[in-house]
Order: structure tokens, then sequence, then C-alpha cells
């Protein structure tokens, strides 16, 4: 597998596909997040949760991150409309002392605005070498990069790793989501979390919305933003940039989502 990533990568069989978050109040497409998708010839598109992992045990994830950050960008200034697009990276890439100024050039290069970039990091990155990797993040922020705690709630996450870092944005992760109306315990931490995240000054986003009852609980509940197979599906490229196009998108919810290419 590792020898099919490296050809993959050189022959450029790996994709981004595209996630639109919306805002709740309004129901608007407010960007989209950039997903890796690895088209195999054989087995289809093979999930990022699969060869991320690989990537990083062998470095490959160096290269791929600055292919995938680059792409992204440039994706997102064809869309433009002012659209976000929140890029995911990996707790390895902050074993490089180089990637703030490696992720300032990548920007410069593209052209577009700092401001309509988001990077996700999740809880991970804060338990390896803290100070350093703290450093860089403030050097990234300094960039006029956004940064978002992803899958808040799950794996290493703490209040400590909040508390330590402003993040911009906390995104609630999807085991919390998912469960919210049949585990009367998950609204209680989905509202806690809610509470902690704008008391500090957060925008809160809720990950892996799949029904309408689970968005209407984090409307109510005054969530920010909300991602998930309910409101749209990872999508290639030219499927976002037709969903940008469509004056209304609420409404044609159905159609778009069965235009998954996954
Ligand atoms: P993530 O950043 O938390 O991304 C959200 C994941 O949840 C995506 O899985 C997405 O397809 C899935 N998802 C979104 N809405 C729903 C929903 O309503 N229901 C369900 N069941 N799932 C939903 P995906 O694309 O398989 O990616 C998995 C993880 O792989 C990502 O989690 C991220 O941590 C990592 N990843 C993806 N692309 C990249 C990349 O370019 N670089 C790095 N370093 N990691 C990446
Ligand atoms: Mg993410
Ligand atoms: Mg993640
Ligand atoms: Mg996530």
């Amino acid at each position: 597998m590792e020898q099919d990533l490296r050809t993959a990568i050189k022959t450029r069989a790996l994709a981004l596909h595209y996630q639109p978050l919306f805002t709740i109040q309004d129901q608007k497409i407010l960007g989209f997040e950039a997903l890796l998708r690895w088209r195999h010839a054989e087995r289809g598109y093979i999930s990022p949760t699969e060869f991320i992992p690989l990537a990083e045990e062998t470095g490959m994830i160096f290269g791929l991150g600055e292919w995938v950050l680059e792409q992204a960008c440039a994706d997102a200034l064809a869309w433009g409309g002012g659209r976000k697009i929140a890029v995911n990276l990996s707790s390895i890439q902050f074993r490089d002392p180089n990637l703030p100024a490696t992720i300032g050039a990548i920007i410069k290069r593209s052209g577009l605005p700092a401001d309509r970039l988001e990077l996700e990091v999740n809880a991970g990155v804060l338990i390896e070498d803290t100070d350093a990797v703290m450093g860089m993040l403030v050097e990234i922020r300094a960039l006029g990069v956004r940064i978002s705690m992803d899958d808040f709630g799950t794996g290493f996450s703490s209040l400590s790793s909040l508390k330590r870092f402003p993040f911009d944005k906390i995104k609630i992760g999807r085991a919390f989501v998912s469960q919210l109306l049949a585990d009367n315990e998950d609204g209680v931490t989905v509202k806690a979390i809610l509470a902690l995240g704008h008391s500090m000054g957060m925008v809160a986003s809720a990950e892996g919305v799949e029904s309408a009852e689970q968005f209407d609980y984090l409307h109510l509940e005054g969530c920010d933003e909300a991602q998930g197979f309910l409101l749209g599906r990872p999508m290639p490229f030219e499927y976002a940039l037709a969903l940008c196009n469509v004056p209304d998108v609420t409404g044609s919810e159905q159609q778009i989502s069965t235009l998954d290419g996954h």
C-alpha cells in the first residue's frame, strides 16, 4: 500500500473533494472543507482515514500536505464569492519548524486572501511538543489565517487544550452530533461545548449533521455553523463550483446530495 500511495501521489491519483459548510441561521454556504480522496483503479475512492496514517508514518504527509494546501487555495480562488476554504493539517506536519513559512509562501503564491483560509487541527497537535506547536500556531495565525479545533470532544481534546491557544472556531465532533437526540447526555454535552466555545469567543460549528432534527436542535441551541450529509456530501470540485452558482441553495439540497462522487 505504501508503494501504491507513492505512485498515486506521483501520478496525481489523489483528488480533493469539497464538503459545504453552512451557516445555521440563514442556511447559506460560507465555504467548503477540503477532504482528500484517493482514486484507486480497483477500489474506487479510498477514505483518508485509511491512507493518512500511512502518509504520516512514512513522512509522505509533508509533501502531500503542501499539495493539498496549494490545490485547495487555487480551487477556492476559482469559486470566489468570498467563500472560505477549510484545510486539515496533520499534527505530524508541525514537526517541521518551517511549516508557518511554507504556509505563508503557498498563500502568497496562490493569491488567495489569507482570511479566506481556515486550518483545522485536532487536539492531538497540542500533546506533541506543546511550546513549539504553540509558537507555530501563533505564527500561522499572524499570517491572517483562522485556526479551528477539529473534532472537539474526541481523542485527546480537553478543556486545557482550548485554553492554551485562542482558536477561532470549535468544531463539535460527529460522535456527539450523531447521538444528539438518541442520547440525552449528548444533548447536555453539546450545550456545554456551545456555551464554552461562545464564552471563549469562538465560532461554534457542528460536524456530521445527518438529520433535520439534529439541525433544528443545533439551531435552537445557538450553534453557528453546520456540516453534514443532510446539507451536502463531499463532492468533486466541479460540483462545488456549480453549487456556488446556485442562487438559493436551500431547497436544492436533495438534488445536490445525490451528486456525491464519493
Ligand atoms: P475531519 O476533518 O473531521 O472531516 C470530516 C469527516 O466526516 C470527513 O470524512 C467527512 O466525509 C465526514 N462527514 C461529513 N459529514 C458527515 C456526516 O453527516 N456523516 C458521516 N458519517 N460522516 C460525515 P473523510 O473525508 O473520510 O475524512 C476523515 C478524516 O481524514 C478527516 O476528518 C481528517 O481528519 C482527515 N483528512 C481528510 N483530508 C485530509 C487532508 O487533506 N489532510 C489531512 N491531514 N487530513 C485529512
Ligand atoms: Mg476537518
Ligand atoms: Mg480531523
Ligand atoms: Mg472533524
